[in-house]
C-alpha cells in the first residue's frame, strides 16, 4: 500500500515582495500549499500577484496587528512560516524610521509571539529574514574574507537597526522557548522581481528605456559603494534549506564577491552595446543617504558546508538577465503604445 505524505503548508509574509514571489513559486513547485499574508484592504499589488501566482491563497492581515497574525495562523495552520514582510528599503527607512521599527522590527516579535501563544511552538518552523545591513560595512568590522555569522553588528540605518531587533528577538525565542527559528543573513539579492527603488533594477529599467528612446539618462546617488549581489532565485532555496535542517541556526547567504555600482553600470550598458555608461548617468544628491554602507561582502561557507547551498547565478549573468528581462518588457510596452 502506498503511504501518502501529507501536503506541507507554508505561510509567507511579504508575499508581494521580490522574495515572496520567488519563494512561493519554489515552494509550490515542491508541492507545498502556500498561503500569502497580504497587507491592507484592496492592496493594489494583490491583483498582480493573483495573476502571476494563482496558486497562492491570500490571507489579509498586517504585521503590526497581532490579532490578524493569529487569525492567519489558525486558517493556514502552517508547518513553516517565512517572515519576509518588512519596510525593506534602506533609503525609505530614513524617511519613515518609526514605521520601519514597527513593521520590520516589532513585526517579528508579533509573528513569533503569535506562533507561541497559539500552541504552535513545537510544530511550526520559522524563517526570519535577517540582512547584511545589520553589519553596516564599517572598516573595523570587516574581515578580508567577508562577514560571517560571528561578525560584529553595527547597523547604519533605521532599517538595519530594526532588522537587528528582529534578529535578536528570533534568537531569543529559539533560546527561551526552544522554537525552531532560523535566521538567514542575506546579502543583496536581485532579479526580475526587484523593485525599481533598488539601484540594480533602477539601472536595468533605465537601460531598457534608454535603448528604446524613452529617456536620456538615469539619476543616481553615490556610485562607489560596493555590494555582494546575488540572484534572488538562488537565495530562496537557501531559506527553505534552513528550515529542512535538523537544528535551527543562523546562516549567511552571499556570493563571496563584491562589485561597485560602477561595475554594475558597465555591464548593464555593455548589454545594449554601449561601452561607456558615463554619458547616461547623472548624480543627484536626493539619492544619497545620511549614512552610507561603503562595502558589503559575505562569506557563505557555513551555508555551503552545512546546508549544501550554492549560488548558481554569477554577477555578469545576473546583470545580463535583468537587462534582457527589462528590454523585453519595455519593448513589448513600446510596440503596443505605437500600435
Ligand atoms: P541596499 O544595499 O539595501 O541599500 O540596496 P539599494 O539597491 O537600495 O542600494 C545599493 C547601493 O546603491 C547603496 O549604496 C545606495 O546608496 C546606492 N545607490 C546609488 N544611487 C542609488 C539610487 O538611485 N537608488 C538606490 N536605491 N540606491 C542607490
Amino acid at each position: 500500500m502506498q503511504v501518502m505524505t501529507p501536503q506541507k503548508v507554508a505561510l509567507v509574509t511579504g508575499i508581494t515582495g521580490q522574495d515572496g514571489k520567488h519563494l512561493s513559486t519554489f515552494l509550490h513547485d515542491k508541492g507545498y500549499l502556500v498561503y500569502g499574508f497580504i497587507r491592507g484592504q484592496n492592496n493594489p499589488r494583490r491583483a498582480e500577484l493573483e495573476a502571476s501566482h494563482p496558486f497562492v491563497k491570500m490571507i489579509e492581515g498586517d504585521l503590526t496587528d497581532p490579532t490578524s497574525i493569529v487569525q492567519a495562523l489558525e486558517v493556514a495552520n502552517p508547518d513553516e512560516v517565512y517572515n519576509l514582510g518588512a519596510i525593506s528599503h534602506v533609503g525609505y527607512s530614513f524617511k519613515n524610521p518609526s514605521l520601519t521599527a514597527e513593521v520590520t522590527g516589532k513585526g517579528v516579535l508579533n509573528v513569533l509571539e503569535s506562533v507561541r501563544i497559539t500552541g504552535r511552538a513545537e510544530k511550526t518552523r520559522i524563517y526570519q529574514a535577517s540582512t547584511s545591513e545589520m553589519f553596516g560595512g564599517l572598516d573595523y568590522n570587516r574581515p578580508g574574507t567577508g562577514y560571517n555569522e560571528d561578525s560584529l553588528f553595527h547597523p547604519r540605518s533605521p532599517y538595519g537597526v530594526a532588522k537587528l531587533y528582529g534578529h535578536w528577538t528570533a534568537k531569543n525565542y529559539r533560546e527561551s522557548y526552544g522554537m525552531f527559528v532560523s535566521c538567514g543573513i542575506l546579502f543583496n539579492h536581485e532579479g526580475e522581481h526587484r523593485g525599481v527603488e533598488f539601484v540594480t533594477r533602477k539601472i536595468t529599467h533605465a537601460v531598457a528605456r534608454i535603448k528604446y528612446g524613452l529617456q536620456e539618462y538615469v539619476e543616481l546617488g553615490d556610485l562607489w559603494p560596493k555590494r555582494d549581489w546575488g540572484y534572488a532565485g538562488d537565495f530562496v532555496k537557501g531559506m527553505w534549506l534552513m528550515l529542512q535542517h535538523t537544528e535551527p541556526d543562523d546562516f549567511v547567504l552571499a556570493t563571496g564577491e563584491t562589485h561597485s555600482i560602477e561595475d554594475f553600470l558597465a555591464l548593464a550598458f555593455a548589454e545594449i552595446g554601449e561601452s561607456d555608461w558615463r554619458p547616461y548617468v547623472r548624480q543627484n544628491p536626493a539619492f544619497m543617504r545620511p549614512a552610507e554602507v561603503d562595502i558589503l561582502l559575505g562569506d557563505p561557507s557555513k551555508a555551503e558546508r552545512v546546508l549544501g547551498w550554492h549560488r548558481e547565478v554569477d554577477f555578469p549573468t545576473l546583470v545580463s538577465r535583468m537587462v534582457q528581462h527589462d528590454l523585453a518588457r519595455v519593448g513589448v510596452a513600446t510596440e503596443a503604445s505605437r500600435g
